[in-house]
């Protein structure tokens, strides 16, 4: 196979004694495999399929040096001699697999720390967590250096090749440098040279005891997004300190965890931050990494090509697809299965204490449960007939012809996407487009057919194939209101799929996942939003060179009037993602959305929706145009005629289940049926 030459992205790079064999990096990204040696095969396989992808360097999750550092009760430390052994196994297939190297992140968290231990440079509880921490003695300050230079020994003899300091992102070293989160008054705070010693004592120590050959990449916070937070001229002048110190790599660190602006979610434009990277990388002589939302080889390209970094990191892109660095080397670019952003089965399941995998990749941190996929092929090959060219159906289609069966998919519109078709119509969404295309492309790719404005009635037409996949998906659901039938109330996918132009005062029923992405399409419609770098930073009062990088909130205009009714008591958009919810209602906010719950309807009127609340009041809330988003229903129609003829059928899908229509399920049960068929 012919490897691409052209792009200097895929070029190698000496960091010291090191050959990085192409300038991408696995970001660190926490899988929840980390916090049990029980999981260390789990944990091998996950690594070695990325390294496989010929990646050049890969972050582990993050482990703490000590138990006070642990994010969580029994997350991962990497404290002892054990640990470093098991770790071997992973370090070795690693190297065994590809030139990749592996380095082991070191994070303490601080105030972070989920627990009530939690040690902090002083007495101040962040707004994420419960616990108030304890403010360090100097003597746990001096141990718990001691602890990162131990740490990273582990690291040396589990024969990673080094090690990422995690010093932004809120974290405990991003603690001491802030000044809004360390107010000691000894030799670790207050000045910057204070703040900044307990990062350099570390950076130096375990320079010192691991010598020169040793990777130390330090994650360096060039913004924070935060009100009171750093001075850019603090930033370059923390970073050169690291660099005298004995970094090899500095990374860069984006936002807080606590800061209110959006740093990796969907709504961040591709590159977004690399021009701060660049004006950081001015300043230095040791290479730099860019972070967040990178997600496309040639925006990696363009950075490198441009100047800007000399590394780019991706996390979430690995997880959607391993081989993304090796399909770019072969020019197989439109094979590289994308991430979204939507950290629907990443993120939100860390933060919910469950595994990490991916929603378009149900195989990522679960690579063995799935090996059948990628070894035996069927034996007996099945003609089979999948109804329906959603999410579900095209997943179901692409699994089930790399198991070997021939596949036909009959979609009833002109062309293949259902739902993720409409999601990249919301501001923000984009990416689902590029996932439809995916799906379509393998489908070629792997010999699939696709029968296109093929409604399929009658079993006649399914008379050839052994087994059916239904996977039909959803249709709207009709509430009964009086008044529902008027010219002015609009389905969602009708608005949406016909470009309705939104008026000025707009009523959406029903405020779930669907109602709250609607009142963005119709906001961001009437504020004309872009999705440039410059554009965003504009939305959200993002200024690099002023403190912290936030310019004072400014005031929003609202074009339109716009109120979200929901029957139920909750909150606004209850069910959205743990990671990306408060998003969507800051920007609602905002926007001055309104949001009314706790009610029934009355009816809806050629100018009003009336509503009665439950408190007992008559509300009439004014309407040029009513949106109907109250959730779906299946649409099986096919199954009672399997069923009576006896065919062999699987559903899959919102056809299954439309009561929690979700493409992380529907994805997922498409790829269970490698198990059934
Ligand atoms: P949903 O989240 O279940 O919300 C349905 C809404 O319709 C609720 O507000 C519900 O509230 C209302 N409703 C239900 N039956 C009704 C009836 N008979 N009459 C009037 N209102 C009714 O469903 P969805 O908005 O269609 O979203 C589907 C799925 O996709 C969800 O799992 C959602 O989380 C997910 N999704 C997520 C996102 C995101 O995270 N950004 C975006 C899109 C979709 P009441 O019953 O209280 O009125
Ligand atoms: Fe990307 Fe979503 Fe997969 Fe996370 S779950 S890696 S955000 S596609």
């Amino acid at each position: 196979m012919d490897q691409r030459t052209d792009q200097k992205s895929l070029t190698s790079l000496n960091v010291g004694s090191t050959v990085l064999s192409n300038r991408y990096v696995m970001g660190s990204m926490h899988t929840g495999l980390e916090d049990d040696l029980r999981n260390i095969e789990a944990l091998k396989e996950y690594f070695v399929t990325r390294a496989k992808g010929q990646v050049g360097m890969i972050i582990t999750g993050g482990y703490s040096p000590n138990i006070w550092g642990r994010l969580t009760p029994f997350a991962g430390t990497f404290s002892n001699s054990r640990i470093a052994k098991a770790h071997a196994q992973i370090t070795q297939a690693v190297h065994a697999a590809s030139p990749t190297k592996i380095l082991l992140q070191l994070l303490h968290a601080g105030r972070y720390s989920y627990h009530p231990f939690s040690m902090a440079p002083s007495r101040l509880k962040s707004p994420i967590t419960p616990f108030t921490p304890f403010a360090m003695p100097v003597w746990m300050i001096k141990k718990t250096i001691s602890d990162f230079i131990k740490a990273a020994g582990h690291a040396k003899d589990a024969g990673y090749d080094g090690v990422e300091v995690m010093g932004s992102e809120g974290y405990l070293l991003h603690q001491f440098f802030a000044e809004k989160t360390n107010i000691r008054k000894d030799e670790w705070g207050g000045t910057l040279a204070n703040r900044a010693r307990f990062s350099l004592e570390i950076v130096s120590g375990i320079r010192k005891k691991m010598g020169p050959d040793f990777l130390i990449v330090f994650r360096v916070p060039i913004i924070d997004l935060l009100p009171d937070g750093s001075e850019w001229s603090d930033v370059v002048w923390y970073a050169k300190k690291l660099e005298e110190a004995g970094v090899s790599i500095l990374n860069s660190g984006i936002g807080w965890h606590e800061s209110r602006v959006p740093t990796i979610a969907s709504v961040v434009p591709e590159a977004a931050f690399s021009s701060i990277t660049a004006d950081l990388r001015k300043n230095l002589k040791v290479p730099v990494i860019a972070s967040n939302r990178f997600s496309h080889p040639d925006s990696a390209e363009k950075a490198i090509r441009e100047g800007k970094a000399d590394l780019i990191s991706m996390a979430r892109p690995f997880l959607a697809d391993p081989e993304f660095v090796q399909k770019t080397l072969q020019s197989k670019v439109n094979e590289i299965n994308p991430c979204i952003a939507c950290n629907q089965a990443c993120l939100d399941h860390i933060f919910s204490n469950k595994k990490a995998s991916c929603l378009v990749n149900p195989l990522a941190a679960e690579e063995k449960k799935w090996a059948l996929l990628k070894t035996e092929k069927v034996t007996l090959e099945k003609k089979i007939a999948v109804v329906g060219g959603g999410a579900a159906g095209m997943n179901a289609a692409l699994v089930l012809l790399q198991r070997g069966h021939s596949v036909t998919v009959f979609e009833q519109k002109e062309s293949t996407g259902g739902q993720f078709i409409l999601a990249a119509l919301i501001p923000g969404k984009a990416d689902y487009g590029r996932s439809i295309k995916y799906w379509q492309n393998q489908l070629t790719i792997l010999g699939g057919q696709l029968v296109l404005k093929k409604k399929v009635i009658t079993l006649d037409e399914l008379s050839g194939f052994d087994h059916v996949v239904i996977a039909t998906g959803v249709k709207p659901r009709q509430p009964k209101i009086e008044g529902i039938e008027l010219p002015h109330v609009y389905f969602y996918d009708d608005f949406l799929n016909k470009g309705i132009q939104p008026k000025q005062k707009i009523v959406i029923i029903g405020a779930g996942g669907i109602g709250v992405d609607i009142a963005c399409y119709v906001t961001g419609k009437n504020s004309h939003k872009d999705s440039s770098a410059k554009e965003f930073f504009k939305h959200w009062n993002i200024d690099p060179k002023v403190r912290g990088g936030l310019i004072a909130d400014k005031k929003y205009i609202s074009h339109s009037k716009i109120t979200l009714l929901q029957r139920s008591e909750g909150g606004l958009g209850k069910g959205l993602g743990k990671t990306t919810g408060w998003i969507h209602r800051l920007e609602l906010k905002k926007q001055g959305v309104k949001f009314i719950n706790n009610l029934d309807y009355h009816r809806i009127t050629s100018d009003s929706v009336e509503v009665r609340l439950k408190s007992g009041e008559f509300k009439k809330i004014e309407a040029d145009q009513v949106i109907i988003c109250a959730g779906q229903e299946s649409v099986m129609e096919l199954v009672p005629m399997l069923v009576a003829a006896g065919k062999p059928f699987s559903v899959i899908g919102g056809a299954k289940l439309a009561g929690e229509l979700d493409a992380k399920r529907a994805i997922r049960e498409a790829y269970e049926l490698i198990f059934s068929i």
